[in-house]
């Protein structure tokens, strides 16, 4: 059962036909432990089951979208959750069970559940959007971004070769996926936009005008007819390999948590939230 005070970790509020559900733990530049994740699932639900909510802008408050998986003592990778998958908890597993149960509910499982859901979804990304930030904003089917916004996987630099959901390739084209991945480089709005990762890059001051204004065009459609196109494109991009070629990187990335568990004791590394740090603190792409 989520408490209250969990569930203010995200917002949701609707106007008209528009939901905007909000990250909202600005103070760690909305980091993602369980309990942010679990009341970003809730809110999605609370989105899909209210008939009046057409379309939902998912942003974050604070000068950041989203730094990622929370690594430091807020983590809560220790606590039982009620779960959405019918995977059994990770908590007083041992090795990689723990890891791999885990991640499939929390990671792979939550991400999955919202890219799937029947109503289209807007992603307003300012600032960081890194590593698990991406897996929120990719799981959106429209990303806009201010100029400011930047991106980034820094996962190489812990031995990992990306994030949970390896949508890298569908979302950067190859070449630029690699590198991304072995420079760890931030991308910026424009870069990413010329990629086709991002729908439109907006001044800071007027991202949220804009997501509305681009939700309320999409929110007079039909209903059904959105559902079914955007069930079109997911599923083309899985006849492409998206799903194939994430569930079989999910295996690479569950190999790399085992290594640096086997050979350092810490299955990042040990070295996470300076990769993170260092990340926030690289200078854009020229
Ligand atoms: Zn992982």
């Amino acid at each position: 059962m989520t408490t209250a005070s969990e569930r203010d970790l995200v917002l949701y509020e609707r106007d008209g036909k528009i939901a905007t559900i909000t990250l909202n733990r600005p103070e760690v530049r909305n980091a993602q432990n369980g309990k942010l994740l679990y009341a970003l699932d809730a809110a999605f639900e609370q989105f899909a089951s209210d008939d009046d909510a057409a379309v939902a802008i998912v942003a974050g408050a604070g000068p950041h979208f989203s730094s990622g998986h929370d690594l430091g003592p807020t983590g809560d990778r220790d606590v039982t959750f009620d779960r959405r998958s019918l995977w059994w908890d990770h908590v007083g597993k041992a090795g990689a069970e723990n890891r791999f149960a885990r991640e499939c509910e929390l990671y792979v499982g939550l991400c999955r559940r919202w890219r799937d859901l029947p109503k289209p979804t807007i992603a307003a990304v300012q600032g960081a959007c890194i590593m698990g930030g991406l897996m929120v904003a990719w799981s959106c089917d429209l990303i806009i971004a201010s100029d400011d916004a930047f991106f980034a996987d820094a996962a190489v630099d812990f031995g990992i070769p990306g994030v949970e959901i390896f949508a890298h390739p569908w979302e950067l084209g190859p070449r630029q996926a690699k590198e991304f991945l072995f420079t760890s480089q931030r991308l910026g709005a424009a870069d990413a936009h010329r990629l086709g990762m991002v729908n439109h890059v907006v001044p800071r001051e007027q991202l949220m005008t804009e997501a509305r204004e681009l939700a309320g065009r999409i929110a007079q459609r039909p209903r059904l007819g959105l559902a079914l196109a955007k069930q079109a494109v997911n599923q083309c991009e899985d006849l492409m390999g998206k799903r194939s070629g994430t569930d079989s990187v999910f295996g690479l990335h569950q190999l790399a948590h085992a290594h640096n568990a086997e050979v350092m004791g810490d299955m990042n590394g040990g070295g996470s939230p300076d990769v993170v740090r260092r990340a926030l603190a690289e200078q854009p792409k020229a």
